[in-house]
């Protein structure tokens, strides 16, 4: 596969906080506005930015609004 076509391109993309790099694609619009980006350590999962290296804080938008998961 090529690496500059591999499907993501045209992706909607999540950036980091910090340093505005693109850290996640989605697959969908919906799935990416069901996502969040944040510098805070309250949030549901944490990926490192591959550029600056910083914690980045993922939340999922919908766990917090219909899910029981999630009690916060
Ligand atoms: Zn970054």
């Amino acid at each position: 596969m090529n690496k500059n076509d591999d499907g993501r391109k045209n992706m909607p993309k999540s950036r980091c906080p910090y340093c505005d790099s693109r850290v996640v694609d989605s697959r969908t619009p919906t799935l990416k506005n069901s996502l969040e980006l944040t510098v805070t350590d309250s949030a549901d999962y944490f990926i490192q930015c591959p550029k600056c290296r910083k914690i980045v804080g993922l939340t999922i938008k919908p766990l917090h609004t219909a899910s029981p998961l999630v009690t916060a």
